[in-house]
This record gives structure tokens, sequence and C-alpha cells, in this order.
């Protein structure tokens, strides 16, 4: 393939509103890449309408399996207006692509994408199997992984994430949020006794929460310490009533040393708590939550992605973590022996007005996957003949 064909796949995937919905034209239009050849498995595992994951599969069944994975929605574009270059229109200038997920992460997708195209296109042969997980719902919930993982479809794997291709995240927080209905009884506000106060009984979870969660005092020497934000707080109708109704969202940040369990646990005693006391009712609920991913950053997939980084880029890869989830926190659930990696081209503009990616970091990491697949399948292969 020309880089010039590389960029144009990019633009082409830039042109798709995949705006948290609408991945299946994604999906449909990566699978016409791979349409021309027989031996590429294609599968569509549906999410919702309009929201199926695309699977496919190359190489040797019989050999160790490695997932490459990129999500396929993007973040709202915002005010379009205030956009130089129009957000789904992948206007090149100076050797920057423009459009919303020019960094996360149609570029890393794209390079996944084309890096198993041309392992076809070359007749490659790879020792072992090498499978693309494009997922959907990265943005607001890894629930495409989610699907993915309940189907059996996760093994070792490198996720295109934007981390730079000088950073290889290896460790990641996880997220829980949740949210908390207080119900009251309205009344008019001059005979309060008739009511219950929502607001009121919400105010007792927050003011107790924040001092629970500030006992988890651990810090992860990668990640740092366990983040608790109550971010988004309502309730009541009007002035002069006494309210029925408040409630308040929470993101939490986690890190290994706290599975989830213990928040879960810690956050559901607090409510049943509260639940006791008169009048109180409260009631709690999580979307969408993900572990933290541990690592290892000695594993070998992650010293592999660095060695080939560095020879590929000709620079110097950090081993690092990540403070946000990823989908590899959901694959991670399937297995025990798992290692995750994150690493793909991006700038530092990804959700921002006028995200752009340098095309030679694009067509940069193209050669970076293409070196790390069969390097990873050669020590994988040497080492389980090694036991
Ligand atoms: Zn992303």
């Amino acid at each position: 393939m020309t880089p010039q064909q590389k960029i144009e796949i990019l633009q082409t995937l830039i042109h798709i509103k995949s705006v948290n919905a609408h991945e299946t034209d994604v999906a449909d239009y990566l699978a016409s890449l791979f349409a021309p050849y027989p031996q590429a498995q294609i599968e569509k595992v549906p999410f919702a309408p309009g929201r199926d994951n695309l699977v496919v599969t190359i190489g040797n069944p019989a050999g160790p399996q490695l997932g490459l994975s990129g999500h396929m929605d993007v973040v709202a574009a915002g005010d379009e207006t205030a956009w130089t270059h129009p957000p789904f229109g992948g206007e090149i200038v100076d050797g920057r692509l423009f459009g919303r997920g020019a960094s996360d992460m149609k570029s890393g997708l794209a390079a996944i994408v084309i890096t198993m195209l041309e392992f076809l296109e070359q007749g490659t042969s790879l020792a072992g199997s090498l499978r693309l997980l494009a997922t959907v719902g990265e943005e607001t919930g890894e629930y495409g992984a989610a699907t993915l993982t309940d189907a059996g479809y996760a093994d070792h794997l490198a996720g295109a994430e934007p981390s730079g291709l000088d950073q290889v995240v290896y460790t990641a927080r996880g997220v829980i949020d949740y949210k908390v209905v207080s119900t009251g009884v309205a009344s008019h506000s001059a005979q309060p006794e008739n009511g219950v106060n929502a607001i009121d009984n919400l105010m007792k979870f927050y003011n107790a929460v924040g001092p629970l969660m500030a006992k988890y005092t651990k810090t992860d020497p990668v990640l740092g310490g366990l983040l608790h934000n109550v971010d988004l707080i309502s309730g009541g109708e009007q002035v002069n009533s006494i309210p029925a109704h408040a409630e308040l969202m929470a993101n939490m940040r986690t890190i290994p040393a706290y599975p989830n369990q213990i928040i879960y646990d810690e956050l559901e005693a607090l409510i049943d708590r509260l639940n006791q006391e008169p009048g109180v009712q409260l009631e709690l609920s999580y979307s969408y939550p993900e572990e933290a991913i541990l690592g290892d950053p000695q594993a070998p997939l992650v010293r592999l992605a660095k060695q080939i980084s560095d020879d590929v880029c000709q620079h110097e890869t950090q081993i690092v973590g990540s403070g946000g989830a990823n989908d590899g926190a959901e694959f991670l659930r399937a297995k025990a022996d798992f290692t995750s990696i994150e690493i793909g081209p991006g700038s530092d503009t990804s959700h921002q007005v006028d995200e752009y990616i340098e095309l030679d970091d694009y067509l940069q990491a193209i050669a970076f996957y293409e070196t790390l697949v069969p390097a990873f399948f050669a020590q994988i292969g040497q080492s389980s003949k090694r036991q």
C-alpha cells in the first residue's frame, strides 16, 4: 500500500461521524477493506442497533494469539464553528491531518487495520493468530470490549490508544462512576413537617462519603492515589417546595491496590446505614465500572514494544501508567495470565478542537505494528518451547 492510500483510509474514517454511536458504519467500511482476502475471517458482534463491534482474524489459528484493539467511536466535536479545520473533513495542512478522532483514535485504528491488510497483501506467513478487535462505545464505558470479552475474544492485547509512540502504557487506573438518588416527599415549605427533604438526605451521603474515601491512602508508585470527585448534583423543583428528588454523580479513579469490590462494599454499607435513619431513601447505581490494570513492566510484550518503538522511531520509549481507563481493563477480565499494553500514534489534542495527527507519526505507527506482531509471535513461540 502506498503512503497516499494509507492516508486516504484514515481520511475516510474521519469522514464517518461515529460520535458515541454509528460504529457500524466504521465496521462496514473496515470489513470492506478485508473483503478481497478470503483467508480473513470477518465477524460483526452486535452491541446495539447501529453499534457493531468488528472482529477480523488472520494468520495461523494453531499458534499463539495476539489481539490488536482500537475503538471506532469518537467524542462529540462540540462547537463546530470553533474548529479551523472542519471536524469531519480530514484536511491535511503542513503534514498534519485534522479531524475528530485524528488522535483518539482513528489513526491508531487505521494503523492496526493497515498492518493486517499489508500482511495479507504481501502474503506474510504469521506464526500465530492475529485478531483485530474494533470496539464500540469506548469513550463512554468500554461496553464494546465488554461484549467481546463476554463472547470470548480476549487474548494478549496491544491497543492503539494515543499514548504517543514514545510511551508504552502497561498499567491503568480503573473507573467507578456512581449515582445516588435521594427520594423524599414534597410539601409546601411552610409545612416541612409534612414532607421529607430529599436534598437534606442526599447531603448526609455527600458529607459522609468524602471522609470515607479519604481513608484509602495507599498510593500506586506509577498511578498515584485513589481519586473521588462528586461532579454533578441536582435536586428540588422550586424555592417554596420541600424537594422530593435530589441526585448526585461521582467519578472515581481506582488503583490496583483497591479492587473495585472494596469500594462497592464501602459505598453500599454507607447507603444501608443512612437508609436506617427515618425518612432517608437513597439508591445507589453504577455505570460501566472498570477495574484498574496492574500490569507488569517486565512482561515480554511490554519490553518488546519498547524495544521495537525505540528501533523503528529512533527515540527513547517510556514505560508508563495511564490515568484513564481503556478497553484493556475489559479484556483483562477474561484471563489471569494476560498482558495488555497501549501504544499508538497521537497528539495532545485528543477530545479538543482542531484535533490532529502528524502524518509521519501515523505512518511510523504502521511500521511499528508491522514489526511488533511477528516479533511477538517469535518470542512467545520461543518461551513456550522452553517450558
Ligand atoms: Zn480513546
